[in-house]
Order: C-alpha cells, then structure tokens, then sequence
C-alpha cells in the first residue's frame, strides 16, 4: 500500500502524540474525574446504574480544540479517550480525540483529509 504524504503526516503525528502513553482505550471511563464531571453524573449510584446499563454513550461534542493526539485543529467532533502513563495502569490521562484517531485506533483506518 501506498501512502500520501497526508497519511505519512497523521502516522507520525499520531505516534508523537501517544508516545508517553502505554495503553489508549476510547470511550467513557467510570475511573475518570474529568468524564464524571463532563457527564455530570457525580450523583453516586444513579450514574454508576446508568453507566452499567450502557445509557451513557459518547456520541462526541463539536470542537474546535487541538485532538489530543495527532493535534489536528480541524472542527470536528472530539471523544473521550484515556490513556495510561505506566505500565501499572494507575494514572490514567483524560484525552478528548478526533475521529480520526478513533478509526485509526479501531481499525487503522487512515483520515482521507488530514491537517
Ligand atoms: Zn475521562
Ligand atoms: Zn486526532
């Protein structure tokens, strides 16, 4: 496979972007303070019943803001993903990314129009 020069940049930026982070997982994540608080289920067992029964669903928010990995600045749809700093997966880094991370980390699918 060939790749352009579009994908040779988001593949490097990408790896830049996770390279401090041992393992990146997309989606809500119940140990988060900052995905708590985004979802503002603080409220004790309702949040945790809703989060078990799968209603909260990141279905992603409109931003302008860098991608937490690859650093894209197009508007797009940002998601909540995490990252862990050590290999004891203690300290987990809240990370709002664009959906082309998501499809890369998914499937490895590359972006057909990157900046
Ligand atoms: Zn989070
Ligand atoms: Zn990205």
């Amino acid at each position: 496979m060939e790749y352009s020069d579009s994908d040779k940049r988001f593949m490097a930026a990408f790896s830049n972007g996770i390279k401090d982070i041992h393992v990146v997982s997309d989606g809500f994540s119940w140990n988060c303070p900052e995905c708590l608080n985004n979802y503002d289920i603080c409220c004790g067992h309702k949040g945790e019943h809703m989060y078990q029964n799968g209603e909260i669903v990141d279905k992603g928010s409109f931003s302008h803001n860098a991608c937490d990995i690859c650093g894209s600045k197009l508007g797009g749809n940002r998601f909540s993903a995490h990252g862990v700093l050590d290999t004891d997966h203690k300290e987990i880094v809240h990370l709002e990314v664009c959906v082309d991370c998501i499809m890369y980390m998914a499937n490895g699918d590359l972006p057909e129009v990157w900046e």
